[in-house]
């Protein structure tokens, strides 16, 4: 019988596993951590009874991740929640733009700039499934749809600012900045729209869910079908070379400097050196907050939305995004807030609510940025300090001491720029492979990248079991 281990616990970690154990491999997993999960941990970081996602919170992906659906964890006790809004994000005096499920809802709320948003999306809403299913892997390939990508592509590879053009008013403009955001890029640099418009067109296709009782049920679900396949489990061991593992294959959900430290010499040069190149994406700072009757925002739909992006106007957010980029910490900074306890209330104990957020800062930012996340949500929400009961605080280097994935507190696996959106994580026919026989890469720094969809780790998995044949 073959035998494989795979390094990590991590959403990918997990899809590899399961996905090997499906084909009749006998898996081990071995995890750093005392706890497994990486970035899909759920804990009462503030108050008892409160539940905080640690990393992870949103699944604009989850729905429609070919591999979660092919272990259907929802079989395995996995439920979806959305909150009455998918997004919001505030302007100063009190505007703002919200994102629904429905487009011509959001067109509505867009006044002017309405149509132009639903000629933007509505087409790519239709072929959401499509398109989905060609961007989950790895870019270059023959596409089965090529007109359904071909138009995302050509949405994709503006700057966002020249996209966010086709809206004149600063709602529409904003609401398309702050989600372009999410990439971590300069926003007038070339393909900055592509994360912006896949997670747009996702959030109007399958919204924006949370999963019940924390992002830690997709590692529960996950557990269930492991112990259905006899997948081992190991934890608190970090692995330091291939040498010790004596398994005919090994799947690394780890960074990929930290492969080619496992991998060591038998590596070849010329693998190692991309893998020595790849590049870092900037950090977030964390911070979890115990909030007593929620976050008081003046942009009343900002209280039902469960993604909160805080950046002022389209201007602003490119100007916070291009200084982290550049490595300088801006004062005021991009933040998104997480409301998780409004699509799932078994969060929050009576009527105090978890409250979810995280600045962009610069990689490896050594600094504590909790004042000035607390201070950019009270512009757009007075009275909030007054309402917190209790914070919880993470810094880059205490989010790298739990998880060696987040190093420099980049979240993402690897910065999204063109070449590593393009070949990630080296030019490579197959970009799962090392180079060393039997051994696989299957992080989020591997196509399709960041996100808790566990796409990497099963595509992985696949290129590992076709290496069998
Ligand atoms: C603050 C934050 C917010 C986020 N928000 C979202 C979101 O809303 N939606 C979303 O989809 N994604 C989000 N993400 C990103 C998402 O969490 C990651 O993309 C995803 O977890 C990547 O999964 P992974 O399996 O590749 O790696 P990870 O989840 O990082 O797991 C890697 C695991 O491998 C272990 N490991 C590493 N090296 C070794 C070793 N040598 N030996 C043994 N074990 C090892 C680590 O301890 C870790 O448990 C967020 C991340 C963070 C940190």
């Amino acid at each position: 019988m073959t035998t494989a281990t795979v390094v990590g616990s991590g959403p990918n970690g997990m899809a590899a596993a399961l996905t090997l154990a499906g084909a009749g491999v006998r898996v081990t997993v071995v995890e750093a951590a005392d706890r497994l999960g990486g970035g899909v941990r759920t804990s009462e970081l503030t108050l008892p009874g409160l539940l905080h996602d640690e990393c992870a919170a949103f699944h604009p992906l989850g729905p429609s991740s070919p591999y979660l659906r092919s272990v259907e964890l929802e079989g395995a006790g996995l439920r979806w929640a959305w909150a009455p809004h998918e997004l919001a994000h505030p302007l100063a005096a009190g505007g703002g733009a919200v994102l629904q499920r429905s487009v011509a809802a959001t067109a509505a709320g867009l006044g002017d700039d309405g149509r132009r948003w639903a000629q933007v999306f509505g087409p790519l809403v239709e072929r959401f499934g499509a398109i989905s299913r060609e961007v989950m892997g790895p870019v270059l390939h023959v596409p089965s749809h090529p007109l359904a990508l071909a138009r995302f592509g050509l949405r994709s590879a503006a700057p966002a600012t020249l996209l966010a053009r086709a809206w004149r008013g600063p709602a529409a403009a904003a609401l398309f900045g702050g989600v372009a955001a999410h990439a971590m890029r300069p926003l007038d640099s070339v393909f900055s729209s592509a994360i912006g418009v896949m997670l747009t067109t996702a959030a109007h296709a399958d919204g924006w869910p949370v999963a019940v009782g924390g992002s830690e049920a997709i590692l529960r679900a996950s557990l269930r079908r492991a112990e259905e396949l006899g997948v081992r489990l190991e934890t608190g061991r970090c692995v330091t070379s291939i040498d010790e593992l004596g398994t005919d294959l090994v799947l690394l959900d780890t960074r990929p400097a930290a492969a080619a430290r496992i991998l060591g010499r038998r590596l070849p040069a010329r693998v190692r050196r991309a893998f020595e190149r790849y590049v870092p994406a900037p950090g977030v700072f964390k911070v979890d907050l115990a909030v007593e009757g929620g976050v008081p925002w003046r942009h009343e739909q900002s209280r039902r939305a469960g993604t909160v992006h805080v950046g002022g106007d389209l201007s602003e957010v490119a100007y916070a995004e291009r200084e982290v980029v550049a490595g300088r910490m801006p004062a005021r900074p991009f933040v998104l807030v997480g409301q998780q306890h409004l699509a799932d209330p078994t969060r929050s104990k009576g009527d105090v609510h978890p409250v979810y957020a995280y600045a962009h800062v610069p990689h490896g930012y050594d600094g504590d940025a909790t004042d000035s996340i607390v201070s950019r949500i009270e512009e757009f929400a007075p009275g909030f300090k007054d309402r917190i009961l209790a914070t919880a605080s993470r810094s880059v280097s205490q989010g790298f001491e739990k998880n060696a994935n987040l190093d420099g507190g980049d979240v993402i696996g690897g910065a999204g720029d063109l070449r590593q959106l393009v070949f990630r994580p080296r030019v490579a026919a197959d970009p799962y492979a090392t180079g060393v026989p039997g051994a696989f890469l299957c992080s989020a720094s591997t196509p399709p990248g960041a996100g808790a969809h566990g796409m990497c780790g099963y595509l992985a998995a696949r290129s590992a079991l076709r290496s069998l044949a």
